[in-house]
């Protein structure tokens, strides 16, 4: 071992000044970098010749091994260039393993005179280095590594130098690990940026499975209607004896066919009215009514009431008028009139209109099966029902409270529900008094209504 010291840079030199230019090469370096290998990289090429190392080279730990590999190297002679790629460092061994390792500086003055390093004499030899110094690469959260300066003479390192290769060593640590954050960040955003452009692939398919799925129904529905109605039109006609003489039995057999055709033909209305008004192209009649009126039509058209419930209505004593579409809250109430019949067995149904400052409110409640919680909104998506299965016991096409949404919606309303199994079911409908047009927009982003 020799006692000669280390000259890292001349001797006038302020060791202030030395620090300040490493901070900034760093600080350069960082800025100027894209990915943390490139920090590193640009780090060693400004600092190594400010601290007069003849090469340099930053080892990294390779994930959860205990070796670590060559991130980025200084100056590193030509002719050994090739192995760079291979060359690994196993935690505790060598200089640079043991920084690593024992999180602290490992000097060594002179290679050729350390027996411990006796296996190092070759290299340092062929690769012309007599000194080295080797720090961890230490952030809070850890050791990432270490870096190694070779220099060319032997020599202690004197304690400014050490200080100012601390300080290096700590500045490229921190600046590795911001580096690392941001390419994180960088690598979680392309993530979300794929995925997002990925949502909006799926979003646009979904648009347009809807639409075809719209158009499907629309198309099937006048398909079926036209044969529909011919089919009730000879049903009329034999009913009336004009196809001859009818029996008893045949007669009431034509009944039977014709409650099923009519249902078959209100369901298809239903699908029609559906998909029109999910084109935004039903007509609103909006004409001035007794708010009672909607109510007395649907209680006079649904049928289905189980003797064993009572019926409860609660109205206004005095006429109060409102402008809407007067059939198409009928329409409403009868969905949920029906649903309350269907659903209820026992106990009572209370149908109820009030009118509360500029709203009406129209109640539907029953002492049903009630509808679970997590279904609250999903019986409102057309054909869903809370018993979708084969089996059900309860009959209905799942297009009702869909149906019934979409007409308070385009009469500025809503309606909103409330229920518990076993508790009944309450159904509000809140129309505005007075029914206004809404503002067309020119031209609307979407193909048609979500929802
Ligand atoms: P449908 O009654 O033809 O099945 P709807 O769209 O009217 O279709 O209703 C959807 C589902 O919501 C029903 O199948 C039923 O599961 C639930 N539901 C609606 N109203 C009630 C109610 N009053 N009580 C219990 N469940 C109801």
């Amino acid at each position: 071992m020799t006692n000669e010291r280390l000259r890292l840079v001349p001797d006038n030199s302020e060791s202030g000044l030395r620090e300040l230019i490493a901070i900034r090469e760093i600080v350069h370096a960082f800025l100027t970098a894209d990915r943390p290998e490139e920090v590193f990289q640009f780090a060693l090429d400004r600092v190594s010749p400010l601290v007069g190392a003849s090469f340099a080279c930053v080892y990294l730990v390779d994930g959860a091994s205990e070796l670590m590999r060559l991130a980025a190297v200084h100056n590193w002679p030509e002719r050994f260039a090739p192995f760079l790629g291979e060359m690994r460092v196993r935690l505790g061994f060598g200089p640079s393993g043991e920084a690593a390792a024992e999180r602290r500086v490992i000097e060594v003055p002179d290679v050729m005179a350390d027996p411990s390093l006796e296996d190092w004499a070759e290299v340092a030899h062929e690769l012309g280095f007599r000194a080295i110094a080797a720090l961890p690469l230490q952030t809070g959260d850890g050791v990432l590594g270490a870096v190694a300066f070779y220099f060319e003479a032997a020599g202690a390192i004197t304690a400014e130098t050490r200080s100012l290769l601390r300080m290096v060593a700590d500045q490229m640590a921190a600046t590795a690990q911001k580096a690392r954050l941001i390419e994180d960040l960088r690598r979680a955003n392309a993530a979300l940026t794929e995925s997002n452009a990925e949502l909006e692939r799926q979003f646009v398919a979904l648009l347009e499975a809807r639409r075809v799925k719209d158009e499907f129904l629309a198309n099937i529905s006048h398909e079926l209607r036209t044969p529909l109605t011919a089919v009730m039109g000879y049903l009329a006609l034999m009913d009336e004896g004009l196809a001859g003489p009818v029996t008893a039995e045949q007669r009431r057999t034509l009944a039977q066919v014709k409650t099923s055709s009519q249902h078959l033909l209100d369901l298809i209305g239903d699908l029609l009215e559906l998909t029109t008004l999910k084109r935004g192209g039903l007509e609103i009649t909006a004409a001035s009514f007794d708010v009672r009126d909607p109510l007395h039509d649907a209680l006079a058209t649904t049928r289905g009431r189980s003797d064993s419930v009572a019926l409860r209505v609660r109205e206004p004593e005095q006429p109060l008028f409102m402008v809407s579409d007067r059939r198409k809250i009928c329409k409403m109430l009868v969905a949920l009139l029906s649903n309350a019949y269907k659903f209820t067995t026992s106990g009572e149904i209370r149908l109820s209109v009030s009118v509360i400052d500029d709203h009406v409110v129209y109640r539907v409640e029953d002492t049903g099966i009630g509808i679970p919680e997590e279904m609250h909104q999903q019986v409102f998506d057309e054909f869903r029902q809370v018993d979708g299965s084969t089996t059900r016991k309860y009959g209905g096409s799942g297009l009702g409270l869909s149906l019934a949404r979409r007409l308070a919606r385009v009469l500025g309303g809503e309606i909103y529900v409330d229920s518990a199994p076993g508790h009944g079911s309450t159904f509000r409908v809140e129309l505005p008094l007075v029914y206004r047009e809404p503002e067309r927009l020119s031209h609307s982003p979407l193909p048609f209504a979500l929802g």
